[in-house]
């Protein structure tokens, strides 16, 4: 029997239990359909057959969510930071047993490649094992002494918060902000994507099979401008942690302005891929190749535009192109597999388009250039390379977010900078050179929030994680979590009895 068919049967025992019951919600520790027992389905992009059916939650679902996080809240949030630190280590350890589900599940319901799907898992368990070792200190604060005053400032969990997540790498993102959340003492409604739901349901019977409380963690699926509106506009929920697109991010704004809401936004981005001729290039192809076609090029954080200096320009493009025609297109499950089937024919459609759109604009296709038949027939599109564009095209402005990259030129180190940043995002950039004080003064005039120097995006947990301009607001990672997901109070004591002013005699 061959891999493939081997994890073929193993994700079919996995899927069964989804097929049979569907994917339901989970409110104050119970499993409910939606309240008027509506459903849609989600497809696997292998094939385009449906997985299951999932609870089409409302406005009243999500009111039901808001309730049990809120009543979850005092407890969880009294609760020693020691408790949840051990509590999230168990989820962690429970993440961890069952890594090998996680993995065949999320590759039958986003298309993602195993190769890439079987450390998510892993990854997620990370996420709750970093943030657990710091529920302990989420609390401390500092202490700021004046004559007569010292001032000492803590933080207290916000509330309960709402999480809205995106369809690419579901399991990984949604680990990446529920644990912080839970770490701070915050209790939970999270409403995941409606293109890949069936791992969120497994985090949150993994969390409770571990021992979390009821209520602390709710899901309530649905669609966005449904659940995921009402979970923006619901009065008890204090802030929103979205990961998404940066138009839903501006609906958001405005659907919280009313309860002023507290929000974090990780949206698209365009992000540059800089090579000067000094570069190291066959080092630099491969983290180009990896930053475009890994995780299908549905990934925030791609490089989805290659600046390449004029004199390697030729040479660098035809390195990179020989790869990307290289790159095995396959099943997800097939342990082979880079890139496999887009996430759904409706994504497909779109990234197919921008295709097009490229061959009009007169950029020439280097690598790809359309449609892939894989196995299942599913919504494969191949690895593709656009030489010869320029900045002001589509291709290269508008965030396609597939296996599409741009190569565009440039004469200097002034070329490269204006067109790195002639963009409204701003969520990355690579920056390729062997020069270290170029490296220094590019880095501090790129705008985005996170800037790798001869590497491809190697995430250190502690770090902080976000864009500038259109790419987010806010920033993830290490304490920068724990500040959005609390409040900072500040508490002043006098020292002495001092002069108080007598207003009334
Ligand atoms: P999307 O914005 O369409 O959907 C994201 C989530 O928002 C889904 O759960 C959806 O149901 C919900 N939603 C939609 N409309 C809503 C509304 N009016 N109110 C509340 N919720 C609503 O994004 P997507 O297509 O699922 O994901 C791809 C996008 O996510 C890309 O733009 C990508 O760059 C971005 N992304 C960013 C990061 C980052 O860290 N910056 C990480 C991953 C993905």
């Amino acid at each position: 029997m061959s891999d493939l068919q081997g994890n073929l049967k193993k994700a079919e025992a996995y899927l069964a239990r989804f097929k049979r019951d569907g994917v339901l919600n989970q409110i104050g520790g119970e499993a409910a359909p939606a309240l008027d027992g509506t459903t849609f389905e989600t497809l696997s992009p292998v094939d385009l057959k449906p997985l299951a059916k999932v609870a089409r939650g409302g406005a009243v679902d999500i009111d039901r969510g808001a309730k049990a996080a809120k009543a979850a809240f005092p407890a969880w949030a009294a609760m020693p930071g020691e408790a949840r630190k051990k509590l999230l280590h168990r989820i962690a350890d429970a993440i961890e047993t069952r890594a090998e589900e996680i993995a065949f599940v999320e590759c039958m319901d986003t298309g993602q490649a195993l190769k890439f799907m079987a450390k998510a898992a892993l990854r997620g368990a990370e996420n709750f094992r970093f943030f657990a070792d710091r529920a302990p200190e989420a609390r401390d604060g500092e202490t700021l002494r004046t004559t007569g005053q010292v001032n000492m400032t803590t933080r207290v969990p916000i509330g309960p918060v709402g999480i809205i997540t995106p369809w690419n790498t579901p399991f990984m993102l949604s680990t990446w902000k529920i644990a912080p959340a839970l770490a701070a003492g915050c209790t939970v409604v999270h409403k995941p994507a409606e293109f890949s739901p069936l791992t969120a349901r497994l985090l949150v019977e993994i969390a409770e099979e571990a021992g979390l409380p009821k209520g602390v963690w709710n899901l309530v699926n649905g669609l966005g401008e449904h659940a995921g509106k009402a979970l923006t506009e619901h009065p008890d929920i204090k802030a929103i942690g979205f990961v998404g697109e940066s138009r839903t991010g501006s609906m958001i704004m405005r659907q919280g302005a009313d309860t002023l809401k507290r929000v974090h936004f990780e949206l698209g981005g365009k992000n540059p891929v800089i090579v000067f001729a000094d570069a190291d290039l066959e080092r630099a192809a491969d983290a180009a190749v990896f930053m475009i076609y890994s995780l299908n090029g549905e990934r925030c954080t791609s490089s989805s535009r290659l600046l390449v200096e004029a004199s390697v320009y030729d040479e660098f493009t035809d390195l990179v192109a020989e790869k990307a025609k290289r790159i095995k297109i396959g099943h997800p499950l097939d342990p082979a597999t880079v890139v496999g089937p887009l996430i759904h024919p409706v994504h497909e459609e779109k990234v197919l388009s921008y295709i097009e759109i490229g061959k009009s604009e007169g950029a020439v296709v280097a690598a790809g250039g359309g449609k892939f038949a894989g196995p299942g027939g599913g919504c494969y599109v191949s690895p593709t390379l656009f030489t010869g564009a320029t900045n002001r095209m589509r291709i290269a402005q508008e965030e396609i977010f597939g296996p599409v990259l741009t190569a565009i030129s440039f004469k200097d180190e002034a070329e490269a900078l204006a067109l790195a940043n002639d963009t409204q995002y701003g969520l990355t950039g690579y920056l390729w050179t062997s020069d270290v004080t170029r490296a220094f003064r590019f880095t501090d005039a790129l705008d985005a929030g996170m800037i790798w120097v001869n590497s491809e995006n190697v995430r250190h947990l502690p770090t902080p994680f976000g864009g500038v301009k259109n790419s987010g607001i806010g920033r993830d990672g290490g304490d920068h979590s724990f500040d959005f997901y609390m409040e900072t109070k500040n508490i002043a004591f006098a020292t002495t009895a001092h002069a108080i002013q007598k207003l009334g005699g």
